[in-house]
Formats: structure tokens, sequence, C-alpha cells
């Protein structure tokens, strides 16, 4: 230190001895001067400076400690064998467990003679409870001679610096163990396409092991190789001008597993982070494989149903269609016989007869009922804007002897226009309308026909106040044939529903039945809205 070394000597000249004696003693007066001023500037220096400054000399003492470093370590100056230092100053090393050995402080090197660059020791005691992390520089102090004199150390308290890096270790741990979990394979790579991130799912997915992936481009790993130029050109295209339409959102796609074999994924792409100049992309990819042969299967099964409902429709269409004619033949048969033979036949032959006319009636009543079911698919009208009260008025038209008959009052809401088949609209009403005058009670029936809009269809009800269902059989009275009484209390096939069901499907709605025994029933059927519908 400058204060600590003799002052220059000055050329040799003047030759009066009481002269030389008073310069002698004016100088030494100027130089105490100059070294009190030297010194209370280094102590302004020292006091003011936001780094702790320790100087220690051989013999362990500390000459300076300034009070940064009082204020940093939490201690000022002790006289204690330099033995102790570690433990009473609290000194760790950066696995903060370990006290730092005595021949490794910053201050005992620098005694040695050795210099230390920034290296980071943890501080905890009493005053420092919570723990400090230091940076310590240290260099040695020599006399003119270079004698050892000591060491200076120059302490940095960086324990803010440390939590955050520590936070942001471990908040990047924690992204990794999420990105580790994740379900989907989590890829990162940068402008170069080359992969920078994989996943344990990646790995999984595509075999290639994390160490093999990164560093790969993506061609050379899961990107068919006939994608190569596209996805060079989109990248380059996407960091020139930040476009990029496959970003942030699902896109299937054909991926390359390491064996070779392709399979299709659902990869989403993050937009671009830039971090230091670096730019990487992120993405997951899901592999569907499972989905797409459950898929496959799934329009497969409904090609194959939907060709065997074709094949059953024609077969019950030609069936009916076919058994018409010779059914005509014996119908037409019997009545002859009735009417050719009547009274001169024993009552029994009679009745004999009788009962095949009516049983060959019914028959005809069963195929027509079969051939309207199976001409709902196979010849109905296209669907386009039909008015439901028109088609609710033909149906009550075709209707008007079972209304007389059973003096019944059939009302209606105001009905919109929908998409329908004008024509099985009517046979929907007419079936739903009759057989709510049909399994009528002891009330003269009453019936109404409403509707309600809700956000993407139309609500119809059919509501009577005949007999009622119970609830077991609200589903099976859609089936074909299924009736729920005998002909001789009500008459009828058990077919109506079941071309009201299959009327609906067709337009896309669903039906249902809400009823309790003697209280009345209402039939909902709903279909769909068409895009702008009113
Ligand atoms: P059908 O009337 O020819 O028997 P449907 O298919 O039209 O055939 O009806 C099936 C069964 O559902 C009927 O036998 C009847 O038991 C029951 N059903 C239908 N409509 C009503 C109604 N409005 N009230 C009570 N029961 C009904």
């Amino acid at each position: 230190m400058s204060s600590s070394r003799p002052p220059p000597a000055e050329p040799a000249q003047v030759s009066d001895p009481r002269r030389r004696v008073d310069e002698g003693v004016s100088r030494s007066q100027r130089s105490r001067a100059a070294l009190r001023g030297e010194s209370r500037l280094l102590q302004l220096v020292l006091s003011s400076m936001a780094e702790g400054v320790i100087v220690v000399d051989q013999n362990g003492r500390f000459p300076i400690w300034n009070p940064a470093a009082e204020r940093i370590v939490g201690i000022g100056p002790l006289e204690i064998p330099f033995g102790t230092w570690p433990e009473v100053y609290g000194f760790y090393l950066p696995d903060q467990a370990t006290h730092c050995p005595v021949d490794r402080l910053p201050l005992v090197r620098a005694m040695r003679g050795e210099s230390v660059d920034q290296a980071e020791f943890f501080v905890c005691h009493a005053a420092r409870p919570e723990g400090i992390w230091l940076s310590v520089s240290a260099s040695p102090l020599r006399d003119d001679a270079g004698a050892p004199q000591g060491g200076v150390v120059v302490l940095r308290d960086i324990t803010r610096y440390k939590r955050a890096a520590e936070a942001l270790i471990q908040s990047e741990e924690r992204i990794r163990g999420i990105i580790e979990l994740a379900q989907d394979a989590f890829i990162e790579i940068n402008a170069e396409s080359i992969v920078t991130i994989w996943n344990s799912r990646a790995e999984a997915i595509f075999g290639w092991t994390r160490q093999e992936a990164i560093g790969r481009k993506l061609s050379e790993t899961i990107l068919p190789s006939r994608y190569k130029t596209a996805h060079e050109a989109g990248l380059q295209h996407l960091l020139r001008t930040g476009e990029g339409t496959f970003l942030n959102r699902r896109i299937e796609l054909t991926a390359r597993h390491r064996d070779g074999h392709e399979l299709p994924v659902e990869i989403s792409i993050g937009s671009p982070t830039s971090q230091k100049g670096f730019v990487t992309f992120h993405a997951f990819v899901r592999d569907i494989s499972d989905e797409k042969r459950a898929g496959e299967a799934l329009e497969q099964q409904q090609r194959e149903l939907e060709r065997s409902n074709r094949e059953l429709e024609q077969f019950a269409y030609a069936a009916s269609h076919d058994l018409q004619e010779p059914l005509r033949a014996v119908s037409g048969y019997c009545q002859l016989l009735r009417r050719r033979y009547h009274g001169q036949l024993d009552p029994r032959a009679e009745e004999y007869i009788d009962e095949a006319v009516s049983g060959a009636s019914r028959m005809q009543a069963l195929i027509e009922g079969l051939l309207v079911y199976s001409r709902v698919g196979r010849h109905g009208n296209p669907l386009v804007a039909t008015d439901a009260e028109a088609a609710f008025d033909r149906a009550v038209e075709n209707l008007q002897a079972a209304i007389a008959e059973g003096n019944a009052v059939v009302t209606h809401g105001p009905l919109p226009t929908v998409t329908a088949d004008a024509t099985q609209l009517t046979q929907l009403f007419q079936n739903l309308i009759g057989n709510a005058i049909k399994y009528r009670g002891e009330r003269p029936p009453r019936v109404h026909v409403a509707v309600e809009r809700r956000e993407f269809e139309w609500l119809f009800s059919v509501r009577d106040n005949g007999i009622g269902i119970a609830a077991q059989y609200q589903e099976r009275i859609f089936a074909i044939f299924q009736r729920l009484h005998t002909r001789s209390e009500y008459p009828g096939t058990g077919i109506g529903l079941a071309i009201c069901q299959r009327i609906v499907e067709r337009h896309g709605g669903r039906i249902w039945v809400e009823s309790e025994p003697g209280r009345g029933s209402t039939f909902f059927f709903s279909l769909p809205v068409a895009a702008g519908g009113s």
C-alpha cells in the first residue's frame, strides 16, 4: 500500500546544515500530513464501499475490516487462532454442510501467496441463521522485496442472485418433471430443426432414446423423408415472417418410428419462443394409432350395418310386395266362398271361412304396414322446407272419420316451417294423433299438438288425455309389431310407432313418450333446425 512505502528520495544538492535540518523537519511534517490525508481518504473509501474488504497480516490479525465486511458477514474482526475461523465465522463449502477447511479459506490462501477469484461460500452462524452466499476474491500482500505480508479479501453478498438462480433451477426441474410425466411426447427443436428436448413418452412412441434423438434433426428421426423439404421450407418461412398456419392447433400427421414403420400422430406446436437469440419450437405429439384403428373399425361396422339394413329393407319390401298378390287371391277366394255358399254349409264351416277371411285381411294389414315401414328409408322424398301446419292439417283431414266417431277435439299451437319430407311428416302426425284418439279412456279425446324451439332443434309434442302407458312399456312400443293390447280391446298391427320412429330418425331427430297410466300420454319428437331455419 502507498501509505506504508518510504517517501521517494530527494536529489542531493544543498550544503547548509541548519537549512538542511529545517528542511528535514518541515518535510517530515508535510509527509505526516500527507499520510494522515491519505489514511483518511482510505478510511472513507473503505467505509463507503458496498463490498466487504478484509486485510489480514501474517500473524492473523486484521488491520482492515471495513463496515461492509462486518455488515455482510455479521461479525467483526476477532482475535482468535485461525484454525477456529471456519467455525467461528460459520464458513461453509457450497454444499452448505461442510465447514470450509482452514487451508481453503481465501484469507489463508492469500496469506500463503495464492490468489482466489470469485469463489462461492456459504456463511451461516448465530447472527446469520438463514445463511448467506458470498463471492470471495483474495490476493496476497507483499512488501517491496516481495516477502508475504498477509492478504486482502473482497466479499460480495450474492444471496439474492443465488436464491433466484436456485428458484430458477427448481422451476426448471419442476417443468422437466411435468414434461416427463406428460402422456404425450414432448419435443423441442431449434431453428435448424435439431432436437433439443425429448421426453420419455417420445422415447416410447418413436423408439429413439433421449441420447440418440437430442442433437439429431427431425428429418433424421421422426419426419418421413417425403416431408423433409416442406418441413424445412415451412420452418424457414416461419422464422422469416413469423407466420405459420400450423401453430397452436391440432394437426394430424404421419411420423416415422426408429424401426422405419409409420404411425399417425396428432401434433400441437406452440408459438416459437426466443431466448437470448435462440429460437425454439415445442410440440406435444400423441400417437393416435389406436384411435385411428378404432375409428376405422367403427366406420367399417357402420358401413356393414348400413349394408345389412339396406338388404333387410329390400327383403322386407320385396317380401311384403310379393306377398300381397297371393294374399289378395286367398282373401278374395275366401270371400267368394262365403258369398257363394252362404246358408249351404254347416255353421262350423261358415265360422272357419269367416276366420280365414279375417285372418287374411289382418295379414294384409300387417303386410301393408311392413311395406310402408320398409319404404320410409327407400322411397322417401328429399327433405325440404315444409310447412308443419299444412302437414298437420292433412293428417287431421285423413283422420276425419276417427275424429268424428270418437268425438275428439284436436287442437294445435303455431307450427313452424321445418326441413322434412312432407308426406312422412303427415304420416307422423297421423299415426300419433290417430293413436291419441284410439287409445282413449272414458273421456272424449282431447289432443293438442305444440312445438318448442330449442337451440338446435324443434321439439314437437302430441299430448292426449287417453289411457296412458306404464313406464316399463314406454320404450318397447316403438319396436315393430309390439302391442300392449289384444285386438278385441284396440284394433291395430303394432307398426304405427315403429314407422314414426323410422321417419323421425330419417330426419335426424329422436322420439319418445312421457306418460302415466290413466293420465294421458305426450309423445315428443325432435327435428333438427336447418342452418338458418325459421
Ligand atoms: P298399434 O296402435 O297398431 O298397436 P302402434 O305402434 O301405433 O301400434 O302402438 C304400439 C302400442 O303403443 C299400442 O299397441 C299401444 O299399446 C301403445 N300406444 C300407442 N299410442 C298410445 C297412446 N296415445 N296412448 C296409449 N297407448 C298408446
